[in-house]
């Protein structure tokens, strides 16, 4: 006999934001099976993988079982959604279940999406179908192991639920975790109430848990609004460099962590092109791959907006703090993505970006113009003679044979080039043959679709479909929506 292992759930945000938290209780699962289970990350939490995969984990998993102590909660916020502001959003059709440490030391939020309605719901019915959520699984993992910020996802449980959409689907309930679930939109909300100790508080709490070396600036508010800046900056640097469309960057779905958070419309692009669109409600290409810096941008004086009132006392001067913060991004933005295009091309970081920077462009133009695949590009130049090259992408040769005489002048180094540029990504075609293999039983092409892209830059035999791009005719059409 085991003694049933106890999971700690913390309640700090549920206790100490009463006024952004609804206690709440998940919708009863019919019949709760486990679909995937993230055992290392389960293990890195201290949860017990051998009860999680039985019958009180499961329950745990879908939120009918709640430790004692736990106070699971439907979170507050607002949001710019295609820029127009909603002023009450919050967790539809999820849960923050509360905080577990890390065996970093560091808390992490254990939270369920799919778990029912909530006083949030608005019109949904407060599920999610079982293939939407695997994707998530699949994508927030890709990312981690590609070494981008990123939730994570610890399990996808299906409910035995049906959910209605276009058709009757499976439904399911993913476990995520993420270092918080704090979004611009928190704050959005969090100003809208005019209550600006609660703002301050809230602006505390994300000091202490995300950005704690604000609390030592002269102006500590001022402080986090320019961390959250820089590591969105980044982020979304990281996301360009890999041809990662978010789709929905709403300014409920930017978070102040500095994670990648909600895995709707998402996917990674394959012939280069800034235009690109995957969200079939994106009707203007507001989140295209290429406007994403500008979004983040956006976004972040939205953040900027509702965080004013605690960067000086004198509005004017509260703004100007503000200006000059927000003005920071783009410096940091292309530093980012430069630094991180010299090493996807093999380049020393101290290349005189006169010579690099119209090299880079060229590329692009080239990239662009032949619709050149973003991923089999990189990872091609940098194993050039052991595999079929990089020129054979392209239609105009003479062009790239160009451009690659010059970038061979600059004797790149190739060997560090496979460290950076992946060889498998999650590509659409592959993700959607697994979703939906998952969702008729079959979990193994999920499976082996996991195992490429969980470990991204290490090629290895066996997997060479996962390194090629959609067929024709599946690649044009491809779209992935919300709210599913
Ligand atoms: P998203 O576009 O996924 O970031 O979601 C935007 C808002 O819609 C959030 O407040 C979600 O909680 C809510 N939402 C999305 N799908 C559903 C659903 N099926 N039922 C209830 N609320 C939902
Ligand atoms: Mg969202
Ligand atoms: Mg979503």
């Amino acid at each position: 006999m085991s003694t049933a292992p106890t999971v700690t759930l913390g309640d700090r945000f549920a206790r100490e934001f009463p006024e952004m938290a609804l206690a709440w209780q998940a919708e009863q699962a019919p019949a709760p099976r486990l679909l995937v289970l993230n055992e290392r990350l389960a293990a890195e939490l201290g949860l017990d993988v051998a009860w999680l995969r039985g019958a009180e984990g499961l329950r745990l998993l879908v939120g009918e079982h709640v430790p004692d102590g736990a106070t699971p909660v439907a979170q507050a916020y607002a949001g710019h959604q295609f820029g127009h502001y909603a002023p009450r959003l919050g967790d539809g059709r999820a849960l923050l279940l509360g905080e577990v440490v890390h065996a970093d030391g560091e808390p992490r939020d254990l939270h369920l999406k799919g778990s029912g309605r909530t006083p949030f719901s608005r019109g949904g019915d407060g599920l999610a179908a079982v293939g939407p959520m695997l994707r998530e699984h699949v994508v927030s993992e890709a990312m981690h192991a590609l070494g981008i910020p990123t939730t994570r996802a610890l399990a996808v449980v299906a409910t035995g639920r049906p959910v209605r959409r276009e058709t009757v689907l499976p439904g399911a309930v993913l476990a995520r975790v993420a270092r918080s679930h704090l979004r611009v939109g928190s704050f959005q909300y969090a100003r809208a109430t005019d209550d600006v100790d609660l703002l301050r508080r809230l602006a505390d709490h994300a000091i202490a848990r995300h950005h704690p070396r604000a609390a030592l600036a002269e102006r500590p508010y001022v402080a986090l609004f320019e961390a959250v800046v820089a590591a969105q900056a980044a982020l979304v640097a990281r996301w360009m460099l890999v041809g990662f469309v978010h789709g929905v960057m709403n300014t409920d779905n930017m978070t102040i962590s500095g994670e990648t958070i909600d895995y709707g419309p998402c996917a990674f692009m394959e012939a280069f092109d800034p235009a690109t669109v995957y969200s079939s409600i994106d009707h203007g290409g507001r989140y295209a791959y290429g406007n994403q810096p500008r979004v983040a941008e956006w976004n972040l004086a939205r953040l900027a907006e509702a965080l004013l009132p605690l960067f000086a006392d004198d509005e004017e001067q509260a703004i100007a703090l503000a200006v000059e913060a927000l003005g920071t991004f783009r410096g940091r933005y292309d530093d980012s993505w430069s630094a991180g295009m010299r090493a996807k091309l093999g380049l020393p970081d101290d290349l005189d970006h006169a010579v690099t920077g119209p090299l880079v462009e060229e590329l692009l133009t080239l990239l662009q113009d032949n619709r050149v695949d973003h991923t089999s590009f990189y990872r091609r130049l940098g194993t050039a003679g052991s595999g079929p090259p990089a020129r054979e992408l392209f239609l105009d040769l003479a062009a790239i044979d160009g451009w690659l005489t010059r970038w061979r002048a600059l004797e790149p180094d190739v060997a560090a080039m496979s460290r950076v540029n992946p060889v498998y990504i999650p590509r659409n075609h592959l993700v959607e043959e697994a979703l939906d293999a998952a969702t008729e039983g079959d979990p193994r092409p999920l499976e082996r679709l996991m195992d490429a892209v969980t470990a991204p830059y290490d090629e290895r035999p066996g997997l060479d479909r996962y390194t090629e791009p959609a067929p024709n005719a599946f690649g044009a059409a491809y779209q992935t929506y919300c709210g599913t």
